[in-house]
Order: C-alpha cells, then structure tokens, then sequence
C-alpha cells in the first residue's frame, strides 16, 4: 500500500517527440540543468576506448573511478561510494538507514526523488517549507524527532539556487542529533563562486553523520552515462556497499568519470559560460522589468508575473523548454538553465513574445 500511494516522477517527453507534436525543429532545453557544452571531451574519449571491454562486466567496486575521487578530494577511498547518478546513491542510503515508519526530514519543494526514494523505503517524508527562497534550517532541525532517521539538505538548493554558508551550516549540523543522517546534496557545487565556496566534505571529520552527494550530471556533462558518488565516513559507507548491486556503475560510465575528473579546461569553460550567462540573463530580464531570483547553481528562478505553467506552455509552443514551478510553491516563476549563449538569446526573445501575448 505505501507504494501505492507514491506519485511517480514524471519526466518530459523525448525533445524529437516534442517536436513532432508540436511540428518544431531545433527545439532549446533550458530545463533540467544539463551541461549546455555537451560532455568532457576527454570523457567522451575515454568512452570510445572502453567500447572494445563492452562484452565484459564493469569493475563492480569501481576501482579507478574511486581512487581517482578520492586522490581528488583528498579523502580515504574507503569514504568514497559510487552510483549510478547520484540518484543511486540517495536509494543505497534510504536502504540501508530507513525502517519502515522511520521519518525523513526534507526541504520543500526540493528534488522530488527524495521523497520518492524515501517512500519506496516505507520511510515518511516530513516536508518543511522553504523560508522564502531558503531552506529553513531553524524549522528543519525542530521538525527533528526520535523517529528520524535522515534529514536533506541541498546546496546549493534546487530549485531556488540559494547557498547556505559554512557557519549557517554548522550551526545546524550541531542542532542534528549525532544518529541522524544528514545527506548534503551538492549537486551542484562546482558552480558556486570561488569566494563563497566550501564543501560538506570539509566537514566531515567533524560531523560522521554527513553524506555528501555529488554528481557527474551537470558540470561535467554526463547525466546521460549516469554517474554520481556519495562522500561520508568509512563507517556510512560500509552500510551504503551492504545494499549497493554490485555492477551499480557500468563500464563506460566509469570511463567516462575518471577522465572526466581530469578534465580541468573543460569544468573551467563551463563554470564560465554559466557565470556569463547569468551575468548576461540577469542584466536583460532587468532590463524587462523581471525579477531573477540570485543563484550560485547553473539554473534560476524568473518571476515571470503571471502564471507560471501559462507562460512554460507557451515558451514550449515556441520551441523553448524551461520548468514551470506550478506544484512547486512558486507558481509565478519559470526556472531555467543557463545555455550557450545562441540558447540564452533565442530563449529571451521567445520570452518576449511570451509575456507580450499574456497580459
Ligand atoms: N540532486 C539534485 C538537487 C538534482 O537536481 C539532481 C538532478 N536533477 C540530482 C540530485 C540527481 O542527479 P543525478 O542522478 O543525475 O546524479
């Protein structure tokens, strides 16, 4: 019955799809806050090259991939969990922590695969809302009780893009009880400006009860391999590896990470692309009288001033696909992702036929 009452994730519809039904070419996809470059190229060779082991299993413990991470980050390999994206490793840790009954403490609206994941575990997702564009850490740490298990925290967050400082954090890291686990979701930390950055993994010494996850989805370009790891203390990680299928993170996917996670020009070009087009967004929909919503991800909020889904269907009609924030808590805003910046242009000229068309 608790599967039952899980709302599935529903995804978009293939872009060729899209374009037939709507009888487009060449459709633009700001919406789920890809790589706008495309992936690594090194990782895209590394990728022909393991084509020739195709016939043969994966390394089941990640080997490479692992100690090529933990060289990186500068932490023991034994801390280091591989997924198949990230997504993966959130099941592995609801699996191995959640009891059925037990309470998962979450921002909301946040990813909408916490809650799922938790659910599947016949956890109980405990919501809290957003302090206006923030997570509520205050409001999070009291909604804490002696059935909670874990607490999610995003950083920065999806979908409003915020970042939480390093003293805010351990002020409510210290508020968590020791047997809680706190998954610090970082999807998206590499975009953060280098002088507001920190990481969770800085902390982890201090705080064994975190799980930093991290994913090569989005600024090295690969969501399509599916590849993302999990950073914690050797004794989470033991739990993780317990429940975790044993070929978790196929062949090419672990080809592509480690060369990916070489691949310095290519996260700098993209970092900057994503700072300049911010830069470049922000200062035109000032110009339009729109509010963009300040972000430290590779996406942001608009507030578009009239009905959010109104103005994504009709952003879609035209060939350009953002995220309507309806069912979000933000129904008058549209988020999107930075693109190349032909992406960025064409998205702001079909956002002004837009709005010019819906009073
Ligand atoms: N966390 C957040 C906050 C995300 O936005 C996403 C992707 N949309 C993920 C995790 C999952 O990423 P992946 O499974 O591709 O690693």
């Amino acid at each position: 019955d608790f599967i039952r009452a899980i709302a599935p994730y529903v995804p978009g519809k293939p872009i060729e799809e899209l374009e037939r039904e709507y009888g487009l070419s060449g459709i633009v996809k700001l919406a789920s806050n890809e790589n706008a470059l495309g992936a690594s190229p090194l990782a895209l060779e590394a990728m022909q090259q393991a084509m020739g082991r195709l016939h043969r299993y994966p390394d089941g413990s990640a080997y490479y991939l692992t100690a090529a991470l933990a060289r990186h980050l500068g932490v023991a390999e034994e801390s280091v969990v591989t997924g198949n994206g990230s997504d993966d490793i959130i099941a592995m840790a609801v699996r191995a922590f959640m009891r059925t009954g037990d309470k998962a403490v979450m921002p909301h609206p946040a990813f909408l695969m916490y809650d799922i994941l938790v659910k599947t575990a016949g956890g109980v997702a405990v919501p809290v809302n957003l302090d206006g564009m923030d997570i509520a850490l205050d409001a999070m740490a009291a909604a804490v009780d002696k059935d909670t298990r874990m607490v999610f925290v995003t950083n920065p967050n999806n979908p409003t893009g915020r970042f939480i400082p390093q003293d805010k954090m351990r002020a409510f890291l210290d508020a968590i009880p020791s047997s809680v686990l706190v998954l610090l979701d970082e999807a998206y930390v590499e975009f953060v400006a280098e002088e507001k950055f920190y990481s969770g993994i800085s902390l982890l010494n201090e705080y064994p009860n975190l799980l930093i996850l991290r994913t090569f989805s989005k600024a090295y370009g690969l969501a399509g391999i599916r590849v993302g790891y999990g950073v914690m203390a050797k004794e989470v990680a033991q739990w993780l590896h317990r429940v975790r299928q044993p070929f978790n993170v196929n062949l090419l996917a672990q080809a592509a990470a480690c060369a990916a996670l070489e691949d310095v020009d290519f996260l700098n070009k993209t970092k900057a692309l994503v700072q300049d087009g911010k830069k470049w967004l922000f200062a035109r929909l000032e110009e339009m009288g729109l509010k963009a919503h300040e972000t430290e991800a590779n996406f942001f909020l608009i507030d578009v001033k009239r009905e959010g889904k109104a103005v994504f269907e009709a952003m879609l009609r035209k060939g350009v696909i953002v995220r309507s924030m309806h069912g979000y808590g933000f129904p008058r805003c549209i988020r999107i992702t930075v693109g190349l910046p032909e992406e960025n242009e064409i998205f702001l000229s079909a956002l002004k036929e837009v709005l010019a068309d819906i009073p």
